[in-house]
């Protein structure tokens, strides 16, 4: 078996890359419902951070206006602002004024975070509920094709990852860049507006910083990368194997599937610790780089003050005060621009998931309703399949299929696995469009009609019962939402379901599915027929539907279907023929052709395909004719191989 190529699983790259401009659409098309709370956000981050400003320089006003006095009180930054007569004249007065200023700061810059982080993250999560509802409706719309397991698992990590990454950025991301806008602003003003000279030193480890930062990213985020796509093989790796455990334990494959868990832990491992040694040097550096920068703002503006202004450049007084200032603002200005990583990050991060999020909403949808389409209204229930063609993909799969149900009647569906039975039923449900031809139900064509009244009309039991996470009735009832408890019992009884499901602990109340109890395939089987029971369709469609159960149970259940079907236009398909011997019409399918046709009587006469199988699952293997073998020996090669193929 050849090693998955991870970058060519991703079904949605086509569209991603047609998207240009994917930040600018999720604030345009997203953000604009929840303007109010951003700006309200926005507005208010500004303010808590220009608040969170004042204290230390009301710090600085008191060292030199009011405990030294060298200084005038109306002179200081920002009190110069501030009309005289507002401004208190005496030492005590000064004092308190200075102190109510700095309460006031803490108090008001409260309000404003709690405001702040009341806009942000009403705008995140609103943003994620709605891009996760969006996505969601869309995925349901996808062809089924988009639902094989390996694009499952990539849905799945678009509705919850990268949604969730969005409303990472979104929150704390622009929390983190405003308030480094602000800071970095707010404090390279005051700073200049104090003393220039010692502000350019002061600001001068800034560029460094920033292109240090820069440099930083660029050599951690191939590293990021690389532990993104190692976890990702990890989680696959041991998703498959939890999911196959029964076949681990039974091909005593235990010691190879650890060591094969053990491989990709340890690449895991490597990933994760080559972007940890990186990483952690990152930050000391960041220190020394800041430490180097305070260093030299404490030297030159040290000595300015209890000597004179240093040589060089430097011209002018240097208060006690503002010096305090200065090395105060130096320290709360490194590490937001420690952040501006982060921040750049998390953008990238969250563009790419909103590329990732918009190419799945963007991935059209082969199955667009008709915009005229109208409502099936079923009549008799005749169906009609004229010329079918159909592929999954280039190679066709149904070919030239043409036949007529009467209404009322029954159609069985027989052939070797891999036949095409199961398309042909998909073909009706329009789980997929027809290539050429045409599907009539009625002579509507079911291209015309709406889904919705398509989907009504007929009823689907499968080969696989899928139960959802609820009670017994609940799954009874899904679909038919309005459903009386009698018509549970009833359908229930029809199914031959009743008598277990009153044996469970809470009767039709018990909790089943994933999570819930476990139900035998036979059970959930009958579950589900008497789904279809109670939605009392105008088609029925039974793909294998007795394919899990005994063959006593199967006898209970044929006699209730029996009674279904009577009366009702139904398409069966069935391994065990002896279920659908007394069909109306047997068609048989071979190769995506239907080879032969007829009743099961005229079918054994003509001693064809179909009369082979019955011989077979009546036990007359010795009378099989070798031409027949050899084609059913081929057939399995053929599966077997498709099989090998799908693997690689
Ligand atoms: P049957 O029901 O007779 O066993 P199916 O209709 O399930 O046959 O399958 C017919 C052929 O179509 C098989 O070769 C199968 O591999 C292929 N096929 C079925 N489903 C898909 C799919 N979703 N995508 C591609 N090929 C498919």
């Amino acid at each position: 078996m050849s090693s998955v190529d991870w970058e060519k699983d991703d079904p949605f790259e086509e569209q991603r890359d047609k998207i240009e401009n994917p930040m600018k659409r999720l604030f345009l098309v997203y953000g604009r419902d929840y303007a109010f709370p951003v700006t309200v956000g926005i507005l208010a981050s500004i303010f808590a951070r220009l608040l969170d400003l004042l204290p230390p320089l009301m710090l600085g006003i008191a060292i030199d206006a009011v405990f030294r006095e060298d200084a005038v009180f109306s002179e200081q930054i920002p009190l110069v602002l501030l009309p005289e007569a507002w401004l208190p004249a005496t030492q005590t007065e000064q004092f308190w004024f200075l102190i109510a200023a700095i309460a006031g700061a803490f108090f008001f810059g409260a309000a404003f975070h709690w405001v702040r982080n009341w806009g942000f993250n009403a705008f995140a999560q609103n943003i994620q509920h709605d891009i996760r509802s969006d996505t969601y409706d869309q995925m349901q719309r996808l062809n089924m094709n988009f639902f094989s397991d390996k694009q499952t698992g990539e849905m799945m990590s678009i509705l919850s990852n990268d949604v969730n990454r969005l409303e990472r950025f979104l929150n704390d991301g622009m929390n983190s860049l405003f308030r480094m806008s602000v800071m970095v602003v707010g404090i390279g003003v005051l700073l200049f507006w104090i003393n220039w000279q010692l502000a350019l030193v002061a600001l001068l480890p800034v560029p460094v910083i920033a292109g240090f930062t820069y440099v930083f990213i660029k050599i951690i985020q191939p590293k990021y990368a690389e532990v993104r796509s190692t976890v990702g093989k990890m989680n696959s790796r041991l998703e498959n194997n939890l999911g196959g455990i029964q076949v681990i334990k039974s091909s005593h494959t235990e010691e190879y599937e650890s060591d094969r868990v053990d491989d990709v832990s340890m690449d895991y491992f490597d990933a994760n610790w080559d972007a940890i040694e990186t990483r952690i040097k990152f930050f000391p550096a960041l220190r020394v780089l800041a430490g180097i920068g305070f260093v030299i703002t404490f030297i030159i503006g040290g000595l300015w003050v209890f000597q004179d202004a240093p040589p060089g450049p430097f011209t002018g007084e240097l208060s006690v005060g503002m010096f305090v200032v200065f090395i105060l603002y130096t320290q709360r200005f490194i590490w937001p621009m420690a952040q501006f990583g982060q921040i750049i990050n998390m953008y990238q991060r969250a563009r790419a998931s909103s590329a990732r999020i918009f190419g799945l909403m963007d991935e059209p949808s082969k199955l667009e309703q008709n915009p005229d389409a109208t409502e099936l209204v079923v009549d008799d229930g005749e169906v009609v399949y004229d010329d079918v063609t159909f592929g999954y993909d280039d190679e066709e799969i149904i070919k030239n299929v043409d036949f007529t149900v009467e209404g009322g009647d029954t159609l069985a569906l027989v052939g070797p696995t891999g036949a095409g039975k199961s398309t042909v039923l998909k073909l009706l449900l329009r789980m997929y469009d027809v290539d050429e031809g045409s599907i009539r139900i009625d002579d509507q064509n079911v291209s015309d009609v709406t889904l919705r009244s398509l989907r009504r009309s007929l009823g689907y039991v499968g080969q696989s019962s899928y139960l959802f996470y609820g009670t017994v009735k609940e799954n009874i009832t899904y679909g038919t939402f309005d459903a009386t408890d009698e018509e549970v019992v009833e359908a229930a009884k029809a199914a031959e379901a009743h008598d277990f499901i009153q044996n469970l602990p809470d009767g039709y109340d018990t909790m089943v599915g994933e999570r819930g109890v476990k139900l035998s395939g036979g059970q959930r089987q009958r579950v589900t027929i008497a789904r279809a029971v109670l939605k009392d369709p105008d088609i029925l469609i039974l793909d294998e539907a007795t394919s899990d159960v005994d063959t006593e149970t199967e006898m209970l259940i044929q006699r209730s279907l029996d009674e279904l079907t009577e009366n009702r236009t139904t398409f069966a398909i069935a391994h065990r023929l002896s279920t659908i011997k007394d069909a109306d019409t047997i068609l048989v399918l071979e190769g995506g052709e239907v080879v032969e046709r007829g009743t099961h009587d005229e079918l054994l006469e003509n001693n064809g395909l179909y009369a082979h199988l019955w011989g077979v699952q009546a036990g007359e293997i010795d009378e099989l004719p070798q031409e027949f073998i050899d084609r059913a020996q081929e057939r399995t090669a053929r599966v077997l191989e498709d099989a090998e193929s799908d693997d690689d």
